[in-house]
């Protein structure tokens, strides 16, 4: 499987959007992989994770064809995840001619198709031909795409909807897909036990970087004990390979200062750009 980090930043972006804080000024002065943009994932080039506004960026940056994607997962509504007005440009009949792919079909939970529809029905005066078709997927449920295993787990994240993470498996490797979430539920553990799933990456949300972990996301304190339980129960391995990735600028570490932190701890750092193959 190859992962490929698009955006690794949380909602704000880092720099974020109106800020000069000393950590976005930081990141400005550094550039290179200190410059974050809004949560999203490519795996090989078919299966994408979360749409942000950034998607455009991305496109651009990677030199994407992003109608070769042709699975789309939605981990759940927010903004910075999910920018579903940007589904429009996938019009056949005026934005998007040529596709690879004729089709694109989204995951998600009920929240992002409620989005979607009221997206549909606020700009009516939009084509509507974009050759998207939306599913529920519902937790628990292994669904086979392609070759694909795909698996929704209940984030806790988001009061209000019920926020996914997924496992992704491509017959060959294993992916725990970890945004964004806080400390994962007993459900979650008891599901990859009784599945006896061992993960060969795990990207952890790091949201909150150096500050405590808390609430709907973590730091790399909470990392570090979510980690270490994943291994207890079998889930992990020293092998695994933990990646920490959707930093706020208000979690302190730009990019070259947690890459030295993070790896005291056996965590790798992601950047915008970054891939990988496993
Ligand atoms: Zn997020
Ligand atoms: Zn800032
Ligand atoms: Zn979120």
């Amino acid at each position: 499987m190859k992962l490929t980090y698009l955006g690794t930043a949380a909602a704000e972006g880092w720099p974020a959007l109106f800020c000069n804080c000393d950590h976005c000024k930081r990141a400005r002065k550094a550039g290179g992989k200190n410059i974050r943009t809004r949560s999203q994932a490519l795996i090989n080039k078919d299966l994408m994770i979360d749409f942000p506004s950034d998607s455009n960026y991305h496109m651009l940056k990677n030199n994407l064809d992003l109608s070769a994607v042709k699975y789309l997962l939605i981990t759940h509504s927010h903004l910075d995840h999910y920018a579903p007005i940007e589904l429009f440009f996938r019009s056949k009949s005026y934005y998007a001619h040529n596709l690879t792919e004729e089709f694109l079909y989204i995951y998600a939970n009920e929240a992002v198709l409620d989005k979607y529809n009221k997206t549909l029905s606020d700009y009516n005066e939009e084509p509507t031909d974009q050759k998207i078709i939306t599913n529920h997927i519902p937790l628990y449920t292994p669904l086979q795409l392609d070759g694909y295993m795909i698996t929704a787990l209940r984030a806790n994240h988001a009061p209000g909807q019920t926020a996914y993470v997924y496992l992704i498996n491509d017959g060959k490797s294993t992916l725990l897909y970890l945004h964004d979430t806080g400390r994962l539920y007993d459900e979650v553990y008891d599901y990859l036990i009784e599945n006896k799933i061992k993960a060969d990456v795990i990207s952890f949300d790091c949201t909150y970087g150096l500050l405590k972990g808390g609430g709907g996301h973590l730091g790399l304190d909470t990392c570090e004990i979510e980690r270490d339980k994943l291994i207890e129960n079998k889930i992990a391995d020293k092998n695994t390979r933990c990646i920490v990735n959707h930093f706020s600028h208000n979690g302190g570490a730009i990019y070259d200062e947690m890459v030295p932190i993070a790896e005291k701890l056996a965590f790798e750092t992601a950047f915008d750009g970054m891939e990988i193959e496993f």
